[in-house]
């Protein structure tokens, strides 16, 4: 077996620290046909102790991940609001009106395409490699290019359609195996005075609230600054400003130039209070991340044991809520089995009647929670907690009870009027 080395600097200066084993790619649904064929991939999260990258080392084949793709960002109003006005922010503060170019890398079903094309710019193109997806952007005045972001498709974006003044790239630079070459690409392209943008699920939310649910094959990267920091320094490139950014349980978006340019806009004092924060929680220190899979560990004996508890003590029921790739982590690491879940519910019409990868538990619509009454509710979407309890509040006053897996395991109930929280350890 080839030695393992970091993604970005190919140090073999690199840590284990946490082993998923092999699991089915977490946003691979499938139908009971294809069981026999299923493909799992081991799942192994690094940490490099010189370039400071916390990263999933074991790669899958980029066209198996993003050729047919089950996610479409525009279904998601909160993402859609989002980006509207991200685009708005973005083109006032560094964009000229009927001036500039502008290129979305993993540009998806255009949700953020869609706003710049309304905003007066000479020219707004995205690329992105999922078929089914990019082709239901039918605009005319926005560009679509359906392929990989390389450095050989940003030659012939620029001798086309010349330099870009801004590239952005949002949730989909942590996704990219070749990521040297995605960014010699973004350099090249790049305008003297452009601007690099690009937002991503942010490390201290992954650590702080334990979000290891976040952690499969598409997520290959978990970003810290220091991390992008020292990666971007070596294509003389620099982070000049970032912004915290709520969406996906907490993100942060990156402002990046080519060093020494676009020098009328000031390094911002966020970036070197991010820094100082980072450097404070070890965040280049490998104890900080052992202390974290240490953590992770005791959430997953925490909710077994309680699985347990109710499969074998109380003799009761207990169904999922939302089949997102987030569950699918969650379940194939904590190996939840059949005899502890029987199904999962999801909102979304295009899973229900899929099963889960990996685990292979039936999708339903929620209305089966009313004509089945599970007793217990695992909230896989714990993120959206407070929206779930205020949808289901029948079932809740009914009886049913839900469970929260993470940042603790908790149960929520509905008691003498009021929802009531239980912490279990
Ligand atoms: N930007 C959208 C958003 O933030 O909601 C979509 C993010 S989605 C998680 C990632 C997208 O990046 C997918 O549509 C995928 O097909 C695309 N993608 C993956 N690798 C890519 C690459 N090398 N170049 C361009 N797009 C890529």
């Amino acid at each position: 077996m080839n030695e393992l080395k970091c993604r970005f600097c190919q140090s073999s200066n690199i840590s284990l620290i946490i082993d998923f084993g092999n699991v089915a790619l977490a946003g691979a649904f499938l139908q009971p046909g294809q069981f026999p064929d299923e493909i799992k991939y081991p799942q192994q999260l690094y940490f490099c102790k010189d370039c400071f990258l916390l990263q999933i080392i074991n790669k899958v084949d980029p066209s198996v991940l993003f050729k047919d793709y089950f996610y479409f960002s525009s279904a998601i109003k909160t993402l859609r609001d989002h980006f509207a006005v991200f685009a708005q922010e973005v083109t006032k503060r560094f964009l000229t009106p009927g001036q500039s170019a502008v290129l979305e890398i993993g540009c998806n079903d255009g949700v953020m395409l869609r706003a710049f094309a309304k905003l007066d710019l000479k020219t707004v193109i995205g690329i992105d490699p999922s078929t089914n997806v990019i082709s239901t952007i039918k605009e005319p005045n926005i560009i679509t290019i359906n392929d990989f972001f390389t450095e050989k498709a940003a030659n012939e974006i620029k001798n086309k359609y010349g330099a870009m003044n801004m590239i952005v790239a949002n949730n989909v630079f942590a996704h990219i195996d070749d990521i040297q070459d995605v960014t010699r690409g973004i350099d090249l392209l790049l305008a003297k005075d452009g601007v690099f943008i690009f937002e991503v699920h942010y490390i201290g939310s992954l650590i702080n609230e334990l979000q290891y649910d976040m952690i499969y094959h598409e997520h290959l990267y978990y970003y810290s600054l220091l991390a992008l920091e020292k990666y971007f320094s070596g294509f003389g490139m620099e982070i000049f400003d970032i912004k915290p950014i709520p969406i996906h349980a907490g993100s942060m978006r990156y402002y990046v130039r080519k060093k020494g340019e676009l020098k009328q806009v000031p390094l911002s004092n966020d970036v070197i209070e991010l820094k100082r924060q980072e450097i404070g929680a070890g965040y280049d220190r490998e104890a900080a991340y052992l202390n974290y899979a240490h953590r992770v560990e005791k959430t997953k004996i925490a909710l077994i044991k309680l699985l347990d508890q109710i499969r074998d003590v109380e003799n009761k029921s207990v169904v999922g809520y939302g089949a997102s790739g987030r569950a699918n982590t969650l379940i194939q690491y904590c190996q939840i089995n059949n005899t502890q879940l029987k199904y999962i519910i999801d909102d979304a019409p295009a899973k229900q009647g899929f099963y889960t990868p990996g685990s292979h538990f039936p999708i339903k619509a929620r209305e089966v929670l009313e004509t089945e009454s599970p007793d217990y509710v695992l909230v896989f979407a714990w993120s959206f907690i407070n929206e779930i309890i205020n949808k289901n509040m029948k079932y809740l006053m009914g009886g049913g009870k839900m469970i929260i897996p993470l940042p603790a395991v908790k149960v929520v109930s509905y008691e003498d009027g009021k929802i009531k929280e239980e912490l279990y350890s």
